[in-house]
């Protein structure tokens, strides 16, 4: 039995607005704590609930494209303003979102044409039933994927309304299994996608862009990372040993590819987007397409992407976030990682060397040299509860702070948040 009665829903609910939850939220909170018999709780309830909205977070995984963390860092805008979205200022008249991002994508990347949508994964959606609808698609058995959050390259075949048409085998396709498609059925389209995060090894063969070009269909490569350029122009040096092999827009358009499909967010390091770039008839036909104006990007993201964009034509690495943590020389994560060491007490952290991931489901196997702290046990929830919350990996008991992918800027907050997360677990 309860000595007192509990209070109302509605004073409990008041007393919880210092939480900074608007008021409803607040009520359910109180209603949640005393169905609970929580009462005492209520307060802990209100600010676990504001911590479950989106909120800024100092990325330690060394993971640069990380799933859960949004894949590449963007900058937020606070100023409030209207945007020309669909105007066009020399002449007054209503103009195309796409237009100026298209062109300038295109540009990017050497294509004649550009459209932009939501995701890749709206991408190649729009480009088969564009292209496609009721007609067949040829696909190596090798590539019918699952990229991670239930993309299956089948499935969206089949909603797209195309229709799939396996060639080849899991581990071997030939030029020759597309060609004896292309004859025997209505091929709409040749489909290359690319294994992104898996692949076949050994006895295999793939049929490459410039093979496939050669059989007449027009050719869509969905290449998936977002990678603009092998040369990485945008570079100070050459192209990091990490990208290897990763296939790039421009070099798989040069390669006879009539589109490239890629995200925004992977190694473009912009937004989440998808791009659809190449043939301008091919590109038109995408964006005259219904479901194009269903997938189309808001201002928000025409912004972020354009940013993104016109950085690479400016060939400034340093302004993109993801490519400027990338590259970041060892020698200076180790200078960092020391001074907040330093802060923390260098008695209860450990600078050593780490293996930092691109992520994002590319690249698989790839590492890029990086430097991390580390301290004993697994302190990772309490680093989650911190203003900023911060996120570490765990590796055989020992809880790791990866520098590669943290923002300079965060590093005294990193230091606190790892001092005040030991202090709470009495190391
Ligand atoms: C990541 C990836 C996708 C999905 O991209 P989203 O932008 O998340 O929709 C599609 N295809 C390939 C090859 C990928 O690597």
């Amino acid at each position: 039995m309860r000595s007192e009665r509990p209070p109302s829903v509605d004073s409990l609910a008041r007393s919880l607005g210092s939480s900074g939850l608007p008021h409803p939220l607040c009520v359910e909170v109180a209603r949640e704590a005393i169905d609970a018999g929580r009462v005492d709780d209520a307060a802990a309830m209100a600010l676990q609930r504001s911590r479950r909205l989106l909120t800024p977070v100092i990325n330690a995984t060394g993971t640069l494209l990380h799933t859960n963390l949004g894949r590449a860092p963007i900058s937020l805008h606070h100023e409030t303003t209207y945007l020309n979205v669909e105007l066009d200022l020399a002449t007054g008249q209503r103009g195309s979102r796409q237009r100026v991002i298209g062109d300038t994508v295109a540009l990017a990347c050497g294509a004649e044409a550009a459209v932009v949508v939501n995701n890749c994964a709206a991408a190649l959606l729009l480009v088969l039933a564009a292209l496609a609808e009721d007609r067949g698609v040829a696909i190596s058995r090798g590539e019918l994927v699952e990229i991670g959050g239930a993309f299956r390259v089948p499935d969206v075949m089949v909603r797209s309304g195309a229709q799939l048409i396996e060639v080849g085998t899991t581990n071997r396709t030939r030029l020759t299994d597309f060609d004896r498609a292309t004859k025997a059925t209505d091929v709409a389209l040749l489909l290359s996608v690319h294994q992104s995060n898996y692949r076949i090894t050994g006895f295999s063969e793939r049929t490459s862009i410039a093979e496939l070009a050669t059989l007449g269909p027009p050719v869509a490569a969905d290449i998936g990372s977002g990678l603009l350029d092998a040369a990485c122009p945008w570079l100070a040096g050459p192209p990091p040993a990490w990208l290897d092999g990763e296939p790039a827009a421009r070099q798989t358009l040069e390669a006879g590819a009539d589109l490239v499909i890629f995200s925004g967010d992977k190694l473009l390091g912009g937004p989440q987007a998808g791009i659809i770039a190449g043939r301008s008839d091919l590109v038109a036909a995408c964006a005259r397409h219904p479901l194009a104006r269903a997938l189309r990007p808001g201002a928000l993201v025409i912004e972020a992407l354009q940013s993104t964009m016109l950085h690479h034509l400016r060939r400034d690495a340093d302004a993109i976030p993801f490519w400027r943590m990338a590259s970041v020389p060892v020698a200076e994560l180790r200078a960092r990682a020391e001074a907040i060491a330093h802060r923390v007490g260098s008695d209860r952290v450990t600078v050593a060397a780490t293996e930092a991931v691109p992520g994002g489901g590319t690249l698989p196997g790839r590492t890029i040299p990086s430097i991390g702290l580390s301290c004993p046990g697994d302190v990772t929830a309490v680093l989650r509860q911190a203003t900023r919350p911060v996120i570490a990996r765990v590796h055989e008991n020992t809880t790791v702070c990866d520098v590669r992918t943290v923002d300079p800027l965060l590093d005294r907050e990193l230091a606190g948040a790892l001092s005040a997360a030991l202090a709470a677990t009495g190391r």
